[in-house]
């Protein structure tokens, strides 16, 4: 086992990972930009360095202050939490370059699931269903009429390079794909550096549902289910649950074994998401995200285990602490994404927390980097926090979430809490009748 691992991130992440260090007595370093000197994952880690200017492209990315602040403090390892360097398959090699362990999938397998089409293409060979689309890349608009006219409109034009639901673009009809097509390629030369793209059927009225797989990277390999994250604003999750509303026992034993088949044949290591869209009845692979996602706790939460232990423990070259058979389904959890935006713009709000006082009592999970008197730096994404409730169904965790939003005091800054007061009184939200459109159609009408 390790005895310092260092961790490259930032805010509720880095606190998740600091302590689960901590209960597994491995020493934690926290790296931080000039802009987060008085972070609490600064002040929470055992050792902290800092790592380059506010900017994260000059801190949070610079691959070479990371390995250096290894060099300088000892570690052995690199947590990197989710977004900054944890899909960066060169990040990954640059560590065991220098003879570091990249707490996370190998290389080889972050740049097959990191490109899109290839990610589609092994997802298919592995027998995981696919949305319906082109055989890979689309050069240009005569094939992308082509492709939409055999799959039939709506179509979505999609950036290979894509991610965090940007270089996505509709078309209703061949007169609107020429434009989609030209600036889906525009932007996603602009946002990735490449601009090559691919087009899919554009579901109309689906659910995001996503399985959590974890292999042992020798051949084992289990399913944790799935979380629902349908509700979503401009292809972001606001809000999480596990299990899906819409998901019986049947189906996720059998899309989750599919899942779990698949990463065991290759040998897959540590925390990885498959995502789907699901409509009547039917999962349509969209991608992989092979790294801890923002909404693990919802997973932990319905089954008891920590998943960044066992990042840990895998990385090391142990034996996950669980198989599949060890893994039961207990009640239900929500988790709601609190974030420093002005409602109903979601524009940034950063500036001084004056007062933070976080929820506590039964099934309650505050998991956030805030404290009183602290300044949110306007450098970074606009997450705060996350409060993850759990209940013995979802009637009851729905319950303890109103009560634990009720608690939670932000002064000081705009949030998202408002937000989550009103979804909780709409009945479809009650019902978990939603789609990944509900959203955007909800806040249209409330606040246009
Ligand atoms: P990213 O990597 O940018 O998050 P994804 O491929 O995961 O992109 O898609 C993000 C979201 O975009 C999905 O959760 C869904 O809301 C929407 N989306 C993606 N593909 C389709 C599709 N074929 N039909 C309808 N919606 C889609």
């Amino acid at each position: 086992m390790f005895d310092k691992i260092l961790i490259a991130n930032r805010g509720e992440i880095a606190l998740r990972v600091i302590r689960a260090c901590r209960e597994m007595g491995i020493k934690s370093v926290a790296v931080h930009s000039t802009a987060d000197a008085d972070a609490m994952h600064v002040r929470m880690a055992d050792e902290s360095v800092c790592i380059g200017p506010a900017p994260s492209s000059a801190s949070y990315l610079s691959k070479a202050a990371i390995i250096s602040a290894c060099e300088i403090t000892g570690a052995q390892a690199v947590h990197p939490g989710y977004g900054f360097l944890s899909e960066n398959a060169a990040f990954a090699q640059a560590l065991e370059d220098h003879g570091l362990t990249f707490i996370g999938p190998s290389a080889e397998h972050i740049r097959i699931m990191g490109d899109k089409i290839t990610a589609k293409e092994t997802a298919k060979t592995h027998g995981i269903p696919v949305v319906p689309g082109s055989d890979g890349g689309v050069p240009d608009f005569e094939t992308a009429l082509e492709v939409a006219a055999k799959i039939k409109y709506p179509v979505i034009i999609k950036a290979t390079a894509g991610g965090g639901g940007r270089g996505m673009k509709v078309a209703k009809s061949a007169e609107e794909l020429e434009i989609a097509f030209r600036t889906a390629r525009s932007e996603a030369k602009a946002a990735f550096g490449n601009d090559e793209v691919y087009i899919e059927k554009y579901l109309q009225k689906p659910r995001h549902i996503e399985i959590q797989v974890f292999g042992d990277g020798r051949g084992k390999a289990v399913h944790l289910g799935e979380r629902d994250c349908s509700l979503q604003r401009r292809h972001q999750k606001v809000f999480e649950e596990a299990p899906g509303p819409c998901i019986t026992p049947e189906m996720r034993a059998k899309i989750g074994k599919v899942c779990a088949d698949a990463v065991a044949k290759i040998n897959y290591i540590g925390a990885g998401t498959i995502e789907f869209l699901y409509e009547d009845g039917e999962f349509f692979f969209i991608e992989m995200n092979t790294r801890l996602q923002v909404e693990h706790p919802v997973t932990e939460g319905i089954f008891g285990v920590d998943l960044v232990r066992e990042q840990i423990r895998v990385a090391s070259g142990m034996d996950m602490s669980f198989g599949q058979e060890d893994l039961e389904i207990d009640g239900h959890c929500i988790e709601v994404r609190i974030n420093a935006e002005k409602i109903p713009a979601f524009s940034p709000c950063p500036g001084k927390v004056t007062q933070y006082h976080a929820p506590g009592g039964l099934g309650v999970r505050m998991d956030s980097a805030l404290y009183d008197g602290y300044r949110i730096p306007p450098y970074y994404d606009s997450l705060i926090g996350k409060l993850i409730v759990h209940g013995r169904d979802r009637p009851e965790a729905l319950a303890r979430l109103r009560r634990a939003l009720g608690e939670l005091i932000i002064d000081g800054v705009d949030t998202s809490i408002p937000l989550f007061h009103m979804l909780l009184a709409e009945p479809d939200i009650q019902n978990g009748e939603y789609n990944i459109h509900w959203l955007e159609k909800w806040l249209d009408a409330q606040f246009n």
